[in-house]
């Protein structure tokens, strides 16, 4: 018996009822789960509310054919469809290449050999569970990859990856891009008086806070660095950005970590933000270098505050000089109310 692939389902597809009925009842004796269709279309839906381990296909069937309905599903399913058994009655050179070239991974030739079918089955759904294990296992490695293990953000690696990306979105659909950098204020001091450790659970703790003022799915907050973090706004306005530095401020002032050698006694952050509409003569890198401008002017502003800048679009006159492409390019300034 298949006993642990009890949970397994097969997609039965054949227009032959008398074959469909003999294939169900003996893989359901098998202990499998079986969903009958009796024709190519059927499989096709079929195969997208059930979601089976296992695909048993027919090679002739009318008007949708097994090769096409294996075609048709290697598309829509883009590298994840499940193994496909054909089953045949041809068995030339050309329909058995033709089946291997379309993503057939086995087939069976009718008179059926059911303990040759058996067999297959079993070794197909068994490889296909160890592909999905070994799918998801990479996939958490990759976001292992991703993350500051300390403060559990997005990590360097990852804010380097998402600012490109959404710089690429941001340009193609013409939509503005804000970045904020955020540091902690007399972070050396607080690590001074309290330790090391200490130091690593108040990092630990601001990124927590910074998490939480962040709402929209396509922004996220990374450990930019040892006491800093960026926060990535894409489809964000300088104006927005600003609202959410506010935020950002406030928030870490309001959980009054407390920071006795600091002037205000609590732990705090200073931040400097930039905005920038995407374009090809201002770089990623100098998004970043403009929200650092704006840090350093938070700092000497007195920390506990955020300061932003905001970078011009290209003049019309600049925008059609090629030499503009190599220009620095216009900031001008926004405060922040007191
Ligand atoms: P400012 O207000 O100007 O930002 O002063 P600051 O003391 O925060 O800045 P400075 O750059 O002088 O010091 C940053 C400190 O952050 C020094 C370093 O020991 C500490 N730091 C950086 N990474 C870590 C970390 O992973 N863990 C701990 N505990 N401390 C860190
Ligand atoms: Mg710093
Ligand atoms: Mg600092």
């Amino acid at each position: 018996m298949a006993a642990h692939f009890d949970s397994a389902v097969i997609l039965v597809a054949d227009d032959d009822p008398f074959i469909r009925h003999m294939l169900t009842r003996y893989l359901q004796r098998e202990g499998y789960q079986v969903v009958e269709a009796p024709h190519g279309e059927a499989a096709l839906d079929l195969y997208f509310c059930h979601l089976p381990d296992l695909v048993l296909l027919d090679a002739l069937m009318p008007v949708v054919d097994g090769f096409e309905v294996c075609r048709r599903l290697q598309t829509l399913t883009q590298g994840t469809l499940a193994p496909v058994l054909m089953i045949t009655g041809l068995e030339d050179e050309k329909s058995v290449d033709q089946a291997f070239e379309i993503g057939v991974v086995d087939y069976v030739t009718k008179p059926i050999n059911w303990a040759v079918l058996r067999q297959r089955v079993r070794r197909l759904i068994l490889q296909h569970r160890l592909e999905i294990q070994l799918r998801e296992a990479n996939y958490q490695l990759q976001q292992l990859t991703l993350i500051d293990s300390l403060t559990q953000v997005a990590n360097r690696r990852r804010f380097d990856e998402y600012l490109l990306q959404e710089w690429g979105r941001g340009g193609r659909e013409q939509l503005p891009l804000s970045l904020v950098i955020c540091d902690i204020d007399h972070f050396k001091a607080y690590n001074d008086h309290y330790g090391h450790q200490a130091g690593d659970r108040c990092l630990q703790e601001v990124a927590k806070i910074l998490s939480q003022c962040i709402s929209r799915p396509a922004d996220i907050v990374t450990r930019y660095g040892g006491e800093e973090f960026a926060v990535i706004l894409p489809n964000t306005s300088l104006e927005g950005a600003t609202v959410i530095s506010q935020r950002l401020v406030t928030a870490v002032q309001q959980r009054g970590l407390p920071h006795p050698t600091a002037p205000r006694a609590i732990v705090t952050i200073s931040c400097g933000v930039a905005s920038v509409l995407p374009r090809a003569d201002y770089l990623p890198s100098d998004l970043v270098f403009t929200a650092d401008q704006a840090l350093y002017q938070a700092k000497a502003q007195g920390r506990n505050q955020y300061q932003a800048i905001y970078v011009m679009p290209p003049s019309p006159r600049q925008a059609c000089d090629a030499g503009a492409m190599s220009a620095a390019p216009i900031l001008g300034s926004l405060w922040p109310e007191a």
